[in-house]
């Protein structure tokens, strides 16, 4: 009897978390790192471009390039007018100042980004804090930007039995006092920092418990008012193969792609099997 309450419970929550993150659309995004020179962003947008303006791609699907800070302009350039959006890598949360080697969030807007990646693991290896990310979660969303926040725990703190914890504390240190407006979204990439660029995915069943988490996660922070506006994404390791393994859950709207972004087909094919 105890066992069956514990149950029900737990389908309920589970219903709940399903309903709530329930995406309306999906979402993939294209981390194109340090990895290509101007000349080479410049060339993989166009390549994509083409490829999909052949391809017939569900409307639903928002797609999302993040280009290096050099390329930025260039590949907004490309794809202005067509239904891919451009994100940033990183963006700092002063307006204007003495900050050498920043870039305003608002100088992002207006190179044409509607979307910034914040608190990637390869950014936090490099001494970015939780605080700092808050700060840049709240004013990417004071200057219209959509945050794609990375959580993820490492291979260390999986094996302490840390990891819903890791991810739990990342995603209210991100949302600390974050108030929504209408219409405003943010986006969790869930990334094992393990199997970033390994390239072996983790199984569906461990990403739909890590959504779990991170949907109670922003439930606690966010009550009702998250309703529709948080997506929960998968990122690691992504190819065509295992694409609908993440995005064929209830509760995963997409995924974040590294590697297998570089390449316009292959990205493509993943876009297509979402
Ligand atoms: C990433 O760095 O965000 C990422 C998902 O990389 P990869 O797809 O190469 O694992």
């Amino acid at each position: 009897m105890v066992n069956c309450s514990i149950s029900i419970k737990r389908w309920y929550h589970i219903c709940k978390y399903e309903f709530i993150f329930m995406p309306e659309y999906k979402i993939i995004v294209a981390n194109w790192k340090m990895q290509l020179t101007v000349s080479e962003a410049k060339q993989q947008a166009l390549n994509l471009k083409k490829l999909l303006g052949k391809s017939k791609i569900d409307k639903n699907i928002e797609i999302v390039i993040c280009p290096d800070f050099l390329s930025l302009v260039e590949v907004a350039d490309i794809f202005k007018g067509s239904r891919v959006k451009i994100g940033a890598q990183d963006g700092f949360y002063e307006e204007a100042g003495a900050y050498t080697g920043q870039i305003s969030l608002s100088d992002l807007k207006a190179s044409g980004c509607q979307y910034v990646i914040l608190g990637h693991s390869e950014k936090r290896n490099l001494g970015e804090t939780d605080i700092v990310i808050n700060k840049k979660v709240r004013a990417a969303l004071a200057h219209g930007l959509t945050p794609i926040i990375c959580v993820g725990e490492t291979f260390e703190e999986r094996k302490e039995g840390q990891k819903d914890l890791v991810v739990m504390h990342q995603v209210y240190q991100a949302l600390h006092e974050v108030r929504l407006k209408p219409k405003q979204k943010i986006v969790i990439a869930y990334e094992p920092v393990w199997v970033i660029g390994s390239g072996q995915a983790i199984g569906s069943a461990d990403a739909y418990d890590a959504a779990l988490v991170i949907g109670q996660s922003t439930l606690d922070v966010f009550e009702k008012e998250s309703h529709g506006s948080v997506s929960i994404i998968y990122g690691g390791s992504v190819n065509p193969e295992n694409i609908k393994d993440f995005t064929g859950l209830p509760n995963i709207s997409g995924a974040l792609v590294g590697g297998a972004s570089l390449d316009a087909k292959t990205f493509v094919s993943i876009i297509k099997n979402i």
